[in-house]
């Protein structure tokens, strides 16, 4: 069998791409046996640049370039893109009509996992860009699914330690409980689940240890990769 090759714009940050590289290739070895690994193509970029863009509210601009790079991913071989953070869907269609080959949307595949596991009304966290600025949520609302987000404190606290201390390499104890408390928090008001829906969110939180069924964006993602790689058809966009 002929292994696809899996593309990834990673980079934003280059802390949870490193897991990305690891998971594909972890799970390539699982399901192929012996010394298999995937076959990747990585292009990171430097993410102090993509981290202006969002602060000045440039999203064509930051679209152009993550196009630009999915369509170098293409030109060297790649037969499917990822957009390796979750905050970077917010342009994820203009990406995809930048190139012939399918992005496999982070998003589309959580709420697959979700509705697969029964849940209806899941906690986010995320970016504060994820969490406020409607493309999450309405992405995640065509798949059936209605959000819960933190109140406003909780928003900012989950977005400083995302770039203040995750994508900086520091993992705090304080943030993990802070975080943890988030999650108790929304499973009194009723949430059934929680998304880390920030990339590196899982350097932090244990998803199997949480007080509620947790799903993680990064290896969700990845694992959707792994599944085309191996021949399943992309489940969000055709090629
Ligand atoms: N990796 C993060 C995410 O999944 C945040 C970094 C970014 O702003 O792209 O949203």
């Amino acid at each position: 069998m002929e292994m696809r090759k899996i593309g990834l714009i990673g980079g934003m940050s280059f802390e949870s791409s490193a897991v990305y590289y690891r998971m594909v290739n972890e799970a390539v070895r699982e399901r192929l046996g012996a010394l298999h690994s995937a076959e990747v193509l990585l292009h990171s970029v430097d993410f102090q640049k993509i981290v202006d863009l969002q602060k000045a509210g440039c999203w064509d601009d930051a679209a152009q370039r993550l196009s630009e790079v999915a369509r170098g991913l293409k030109a060297a071989g790649a037969q499917c893109v990822l957009i390796c953070t979750n905050t970077m869907h917010l342009i994820a269609d203009q990406v995809q009509a930048s190139v012939d080959v399918p992005l496999i949307n982070i998003i589309d595949e959580t709420a697959a996992r979700l509705k697969a596991a029964g849940s209806r009304k899941p906690l986010l966290l995320a970016t504060r860009y994820t969490m406020e600025h409607g493309f999450y949520a309405e992405r995640m609302k065509s798949h059936g699914i209605e959000l819960m987000v933190p109140d406003a404190n909780g928003r900012t606290l989950t977005h400083n330690v995302i770039f203040d201390e995750l994508c900086a390499g520091k993992v705090l104890e304080p943030s993990r409980k802070a975080l943890i408390a988030l999650i108790e928090k929304a499973k009194a008001e009723g949430a059934d689940a929680v998304i880390l829906g920030c990339t590196e969110i899982c350097l932090i939180l244990d998803p199997a240890k949480l007080p509620l069924p947790g799903f993680d964006s990064t290896a969700i993602h990845a694992d959707a990769a792994v599944e085309f790689a191996l021949g399943r058809e992309a489940a969000s966009c055709a090629a």
